[in-house]
This record gives C-alpha cells, structure tokens and sequence, in this order.
C-alpha cells in the first residue's frame, strides 16, 4: 500500500520536488506512476499509458525486463557500489570492453560518467587538455551549429543553441562558444562551406567541434544530412580541431544504424553515450575517445585526467549496461527499428496535410511532427493520455521515440495520439 493517499503526495510534490525544468512550487500537476512493464505505464489512479517517450530515450527495451532484472538483481547479491580509485570490477571492464567493440573504429579509451551532461564535461576536459598538453593552451573553445542540446550543467550548456533554448537566461555568464548556423534538413554544398569557412577562421582558438550526429535531440528534434558528419571531419583534420559526436540520444540503435555517426562511417576523437546505455534503468554515461587524444594528454605537464566520480563505474549501472547491450545485440533490432520507423511513417505522415502543422519528419524509431505554433502543453499531454499514450510535447513539437518492443498496434495507438495531442496543443 502506498505510504501517501494521492492528494497528500502531490500536495508533497507540488511544494517540495523540483521537477525538470520546472517552477517550484510545482504549477502542473505530473502524473504519479506506480509501476511500469513491458511498454506500458501504470498511473496510480488507475489505466495503463503506452510510453511513447522511452523516458527520454532511455528504454529501449521496455520496462521491467526479465533479463535486465536479472543483471540488477545477480549484481545487487555482489555489490552494489565500490569506489572506482584504486579498484576495478568486472562489470566496468566488461562495459567498456563492449563500448570499444561497438564503437566507431579507432574510439579506444571509456571513461564512465554519471550522467549524460557529465560525460559532456569529461569531453570538453578531454580535448581542452590534449591542446594544453601539446603546448597550444590557447586552444580552449568550442565550435557548434545552432539548434543543439548538450546538457545542463556548464559547459553543456555553452553549447547548447544560445537563442530560444532552455539556457538563454545565462548569455554573457557561459564561456562563450563559436556557433555555425543550424544545418540544414537536406544536403546543401553552401552549407558545407559555411562549416569549413567557421572552423577555419577560428582554428587558432578552437579544441574542438561539438555536434549531435544527424539528429539534434532537445534543441528542436531536427535531422540533418549525415554527409555534414564527413565535411566536419575533413575540416577539423585539415585546421587541427578535435571532433566530438554527442550520441547521448542517438546511440544504441535509435537513427536506424548502431551509432549516428556509422550514417556517415565517421569516426570522431571523443563520442559521448548515455541515455539508453543502461537500458533507462540507472543513470551512467560514458566518454569515448581516442588512443590520440589520450596519449596528447598524457604527454603533458599533468599527464592525467583530473576527473572522478564518487560513483564512477557504478557495478550496478555498468552490469545492466552490459545485460542492455547484450539484450540489444542477440537481436535483430534493425528490422525491429525499421519496423517502427514504417510504422510511424504510416501513422504520422498524414497529419502533415492538417492546418496548424508545419512538418512531419521520421528517422528510425524517431517520429515529429512541428505545429506552426507553440504547443499548450497541458492539453497536448491531456489529449494524449485520454489515447492511452504519455507523451511530453515541447515547444512547437509533438514528438515520439518508443520502445523498441513496441508492437504495431500500440505503434498505431501511439501515432493517433500524437495526432490528437496535434489537434489539441
Ligand atoms: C539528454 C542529453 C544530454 C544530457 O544528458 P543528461 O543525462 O540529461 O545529463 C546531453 N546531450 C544530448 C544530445 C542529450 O540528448
């Protein structure tokens, strides 16, 4: 029995819990969740939601799963947390022997992280060092292309699109970045110009490149053509600046290839993972990079990388990491995630001849569809859930990135919920 009626839990929510992006105290209410399986969310007061959200991309495989249970549970009877200075383990060694194998060829090193914007951070450390290592200190910013989103602690947030975005009350406190105007959806060779014209005239100040790979998650759920992957590559080789890829959204099969940057067959010096490398059980990320870019840092005045977690390689996440993994590689997940990308093709593109929406657009198991106004939030989600769908609109968009075992005919409940959350936002 739940310890709080429901009025009194929200009522203690409402004045206590800051929720993400929120006001505090709370002024909408969430929705109390008392279990979750398989694709399926069960509120307290009763129903069943399908989640078209994987809880922000993270499970892609479902809630509640048997054999991730198992990976907690085995894990849980060894333990649960050591320090990861002085020690190791093998669930740790384990992940990052997986992450290597799976990884663009040529990304060698893993530093595991706590959570997606961490792992950012690792990576802007990883590249401003390399630089200070080789003796070229001046080296210290960071180029993007707008429309991106990296995360909410610091440096993330330097990088995330400066205009419109979650972070715009901080312009003039963040290190301030060089921005590229957002790509465009299709290839255009002027665009391509425009990036090599950035990275060359600020090459003498830049570590690196930082981009979300073919998709831009957070920033505005848009995609771009994979070849700027390669125009980027060739730049930043040709004027000496690192190339970081954040697929802390787009890894583990999401876009329809294992990683973003395989679309292109690219491979950057540091990738950033998380989201869906736990299969959303626990929090952890990951720092991939280059025998290059550790071996510059290691040259240095200070050959290591000052940065470690308390809970650095967590037994736990790193042993449902690697269960998730394993779940994701036995089997065929291409077609499971083509089968979506149909299924939400089907479902959705016939929404983009209605008035108010501006796009529909779908990758992978990824499905948008943009309105030519903002949404009303609360009625968007209402009209949802009155589907039996959650979805979490935002800003102009109504979007859906389900689990991987979602079966047709809640990929078709889910499409008719975006549909009415359309209408209804
Ligand atoms: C979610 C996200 C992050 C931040 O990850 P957190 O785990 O929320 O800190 C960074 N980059 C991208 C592309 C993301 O989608």
């Amino acid at each position: 029995m739940p310890e709080f009626p429901l009025p009194e839990l929200l009522d203690l929510d409402r004045r206590h819990v800051w929720h993400p992006y929120g006001p505090m105290p709370g002024r909408q209410e969430p929705l109390v969740i008392e279990s979750a399986s398989g694709v399926r969310l069960r509120p307290a007061d009763g129903g069943e939601l399908v989640d078209g959200m994987s809880s922000w991309w993270s499970a892609i495989h479902g809630y509640n799963h048997p054999v991730l249970n198992d990976a907690v549970r085995g894990q849980l009877e060894k333990m649960s947390h050591v320090m990861f200075g002085g020690l190791t383990h093998e669930p740790a060694v384990r992940l990052a022997k997986h992450l290597v194998d799976m990884s663009p060829e040529g990304l060698e090193h893993v530093f595991l992280a706590d959570s997606g914007s961490v792992s950012v951070e690792v990576a802007v450390k990883m590249c401003l060092q390399y630089w200070r290592s080789l003796g070229r200190p001046e080296k210290s910013r960071l180029l993007t292309w707008r429309g991106g989103y990296h995360g909410d602690t610091w440096q993330p947030m330097s990088v995330c699109d400066p205009e419109g975005g979650m972070h715009e009350l901080w312009q003039g406190v963040l290190p301030r970045q060089v921005f590229a105007d957002a790509p465009p959806s299709g290839y255009e060779e002027s665009y391509a110009e425009h990036l090599r014209e950035r990275i060359g005239a600020y090459a003498d100040e830049l570590a690196a490149v930082i981009v979300e790979p073919v998709v831009q998650g957070a920033g505005g759920m848009r995609f771009h053509d994979p070849a700027y992957l390669r125009v980027l590559r060739e730049a930043c080789d040709a004027h000496d600046v690192l190339l970081v890829f954040d697929e802390i959204a787009t890894g583990f099969g999401r876009t329809g290839a294992l990683f973003a940057a395989g679309h292109a067959a690219v491979t950057p010096d540091v990738m950033c993972l998380g989201k869906a490398l736990t299969g959303g059980y626990m929090t952890m990320a990951a720092t991939l990079c280059t025998a290059r870019v550790a071996q510059g840092i290691s040259q240095g005045e200070v050959p290591v990388l000052a940065h470690g977690p308390t809970f650095m390689g967590n037994p736990l996440a790193a042993a449902v990491a690697c269960a998730s993994i394993e779940l994701l590689l036995a089997q065929d997940w291409q077609t499971e995630v083509k089968r979506i990308e149909t299924g939400l093709r089907t479902g959705l593109q016939p929404l983009a001849a209605e008035a108010g929406v501006v796009d529909v657009r779908v990758l992978g198991a990824i499905g948008v569809v943009q309105l030519d106004h903002a949404v009303d939030m609360a009625a968007a989600t209402r009209a949802a859930v009155s589907e039996g769908v959650w979805l979490r609109p935002f800003r102009d968009l109504i979007y859906t990135m389900p689990p991987y075992i979602t079966g047709d005919e809640d990929l078709a409940r889910i499409c008719r919920a975006v549909a009415a959350a359309a209408k209804a936002g």
